[in-house]
């Protein structure tokens, strides 16, 4: 079987590496708050030409900090209303939601599968504070046309860059598109931890600051307490397992980008739509998502072929049981890419021989 992801296989070529790192930090004796948060918050900061990266426990709660931090500095309220892509991940909208923010969905487009700046100012109220742009499956969504609705409106642009560490926009980088951005490192991200992790990026001094605090109780100082915070703080271990694959990022992107390239000279099925490119710059290629009518024979022909695939994602947030108040509304375009798309193999140790076989398999499907 040809796994859709080889992530044993990803982590051996720096097993070494790892090891090492994770001896230091056993010998330090410091495992939270302390030398290898200090200098990966400093190394992901300067990789993403941000002047702030703070380390936090997960990619959700990165989210969470940044909202939760523009709300204890008094520009959100409690009520206010963020706009999302309606076909992100469900992560994205948890974040609104657990702040008691109202996420408002915007419809993607059917080629890029982003958010639809065109479709954005008619959402707009005079409760909307921010939009999240979610550059999803590895491309920068059109920051351009998304930041000047945001400046025209007065509204903070936040990013969720879960999906695209390292992918451009322009001569910038994801995390540095926006006034803040929240990053995973969940073990399958582009850069991904030995376990859970995520980082908030923004060059905003105040913001940073307070979701530092709000990170650690709440807390600047020991023992004193500004805000009722939580505790999510990217641990010594994580930190210094991201430090040594952090090096590496680029070449990973480099190798995804040759497989990407491949599928899309070599795929020829008039029944599969390949993904649509703006720039080569702006994809880190998190995932390949082809689309297709008859998505469930075409994902069981594969694998009955012995070659693994998955849906991202097989339900939208509207139609989850945990937003029964909109199980009734309708997002036609996401309907139908939740419908329709189906996520093939990549990873950057997949082998031209594998990458191979699976276009001349897929290039068989009739339907
Ligand atoms: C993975 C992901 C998240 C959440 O990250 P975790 O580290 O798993 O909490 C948020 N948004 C998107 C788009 C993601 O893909």
């Amino acid at each position: 079987m040809i796994p859709f992801l080889d992530l044993k296989g990803l982590n051996a070529q720096y097993r070494a590496e790892l090891i090492e790192a994770c001896t230091r930090v056993i010998d330090s004796g410091w495992y939270i708050q302390g030398n290898e948060c200090r200098e990966f918050d400093k190394e992901f900061a300067q990789y993403c030409g941000t002047k702030y990266a703070i380390g936090v426990a997960n990619g959700l709660d990165a989210l969470i900090l940044i909202l939760r931090a523009y709300k204890e500095l008094g520009i959100m309220n409690g009520g206010d209303e963020v706009i999302v892509p309606s076909n992100t991940y469900i992560a994205s909208i948890l974040a609104i939601s657990q702040n008691n923010l109202v996420p408002v969905l915007v419809e993607p487009d059917i080629n890029t599968y982003l958010i639809d700046p065109s479709k954005i100012e008619e959402k707009i109220t005079s409760k909307t504070k921010a939009i999240m742009p979610v550059h999803l499956y590895g491309q920068t969504c059109e920051m351009d046309a998304i930041n000047a609705i945001a400046k025209k409106h007065k509204l903070k642009v936040i990013e969720d860059s879960a999906q695209s560490h390292g992918a451009h926009f322009g001569d910038k980088r994801s995390g540095n598109l926006g006034d803040a951005s929240g990053f995973s490192f969940y073990p399958g991200k582009n850069l991904g931890a030995l376990g859970d992790g995520g980082a908030v990026t923004t060059n905003d001094e105040t913001l940073a600051n307070t979701i530092k605090a709000l990170g650690n109780y709440g807390s600047h100082k020991k023992y004193e307490n500004l805000y009722k915070g939580i505790n999510s703080r990217l641990d010594e271990m994580q930190a210094a397992m991201l430090r040594v694959k952090l090096r590496y990022l680029d070449n990973e992107v480099e190798k995804r980008r040759e497989i990407t390239n491949y599928y899309l000279q070599n795929i020829k099925n008039e029944n599969i739509i390949l993904p649509t490119v703006r720039s080569e710059d702006n994809h880190v290629w998190h995932l390949f998502v082809i689309r297709v009518k008859n998505r469930d024979e075409l994902q069981n022909y594969l694998h009955v072929n012995g070659i693994q695939t998955l849906i991202h994602y097989p339900i939208p947030s509207h139609k989850q049981k945990a937003y029964t108040e909109w199980n009734d509304e309708n997002y036609p375009i996401s309907e139908q890419i939740h419908n329709e798309v189906l996520s093939l193999p990549i990873s950057g140790v997949q082998s031209l021989e594998d990458t191979m076989k699976i276009v001349e398999i897929v290039n068989g499907f009739i339907k």
